[in-house]
């Protein structure tokens, strides 16, 4: 076949009209099959091998799909007409990066790096600190001290994790190196040494102080700051405060969880907070003014007469800041007029006299609620 011909779909084995998705899909099912280590010495897989790479880079990539599908291969030659420049040159499936991704899907490989030879290195695992905070807090932020795990070499065995005159050994499986071959059928791969764990060491007698680990683990005490404006569930990274890594590896991250308590009396939305005010009748009935707490001290807010059970006030700015703004959000009343018990004789008199004198006014004038709800009554019967 001529080198002109050659159609990356096919290559790929997909429609033209495949997703993105269904190439990518396309691309490993090929690159499996025509991968080296499953085809030693076979010249004609190689070749494939490289087509398919080259027809994923183009099929992979949107916007080279496009010119492809308009220009066919040619938009991609040295001097093309695509203007992508160069041409793909010899293909190297070593520097094919996509294929590391596709062996830890497929085996559930650990993805690692290398340190020092051929040792695996393996990132520390992330550590979580919850941290309970008031309402009162999550508005201002504030320093605090934390406990926190903290890990440095221990001294019994100097680190070697090996019980004092004895040494790790030279791990017999995988001879130091960390790695096994694994095999299927006649395809390899590389996997980490189960008995060293990619350590490539062995140690018979572990050091009694750290159970064979060579670090000696501590609670330190650790200030952080937390920002105002946090809300619960909030986290926060503190770099590298993790637990350490292995063979060289970075140590992992520490996440401070944030929990807001709940207020008693404040109920948070945001930068918003709410509450709830009790209210005499005679204040929700006459006016007046209502001491209303807020996060920082007491405002006063002005109640106009005649003012019902779960209206709702905005008191502007007694909210709480945001973790990416200095406003602050706002405090909404919300009034609970309380009808009066364990009335007196006399109390109740005068209540009846007060009632008494409403009759013979219009009932809309004092009751708007109550005329609304006789309103619709009466649509309802029509
Ligand atoms: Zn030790
Ligand atoms: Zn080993």
């Amino acid at each position: 076949m001529a080198e002109e011909e050659l159609d990356y779909y096919e290559v790929l084995g997909v429609e033209r009209t495949a997703t993105q998705e269904e190439i990518k899909k396309g691309y490993r099912r090929m690159a499996m099959k025509y991968h080296p280590d499953r085809n030693k010495g076979d010249k004609s897989a190689e070749e494939k091998f490289k087509q398919v790479g080259e027809a994923y880079s183009v099929l992979g990539d949107e916007q080279k799909r496009a010119a492809y599908d308009r220009y066919g291969r040619s938009a991609f030659e040295s001097g093309g007409a695509g203007g992508f420049g160069g041409g793909f040159g010899s293909f190297d499936p070593s520097q094919f990066g996509e294929f590391s991704d596709i062996f830890a899907e497929i085996f559930g490989a650990r993805a690692g790096g290398r340190a020092g030879g051929n040792k695996q290195m393996f990132r520390g695992e992330d550590l979580v600190y919850d941290l309970d905070i008031t309402l009162e807090q999550a508005s201002e932020g504030l320093k605090t001290k934390i406990k926190v795990p903290s890990w440095s070499k221990c001294e019994a065995c100097e680190g070697t994790g090996a019980e004092k005159g004895t040494h790790p050994e030279t791990c017999p499986t995988c001879h130091g190196s960390g790695f096994v071959r694994a095999g299927q059928g006649f395809f390899q791969i590389q996997q980490t040494c189960p008995r060293c764990h990619g350590t490539g060491k062995i140690i018979r007698h572990p050091c009694k102080v750290c159970g064979g680990t060579g670090m000696k683990e501590e609670r330190k005490e650790i200030e952080i700051s937390i920002p105002a404006g946090v809300d619960d569930g909030n986290r926060m990274r503190i770099s590298g405060r993790g637990a350490p890594g292995q063979n060289g590896g970075p140590a992992g991250d520490l996440y401070v969880r944030i929990h807001v308590k709940r207020h008693d009396l404040f109920e948070r939305d945001g930068q918003d907070l709410h509450i709830e005010m009790p209210m005499s009748f005679t204040m929700a009935a006459l006016g007046g003014e209502l001491e209303v707490p807020t996060l920082t001290g007491k405002v006063k807010l002005r109640i106009p007469e005649g003012t019902q059970t779960g209206r709702t006030f905005r008191l502007k700015g007694h909210g709480i800041v945001g973790l990416r703004t200095t406003d602050k959000g706002d405090l909404y009343v919300h009034t609970n007029v309380e009808v009066p018990v364990n009335m007196t004789a006399k109390q109740k008199e005068l209540l009846q006299q007060f009632e008494e004198s409403l009759l013979g006014s219009k009932r809309s004038h004092h009751a708007p609620e109550k005329q609304g709800f006789f309103d619709k009554l009466g649509k309802l019967f029509q």
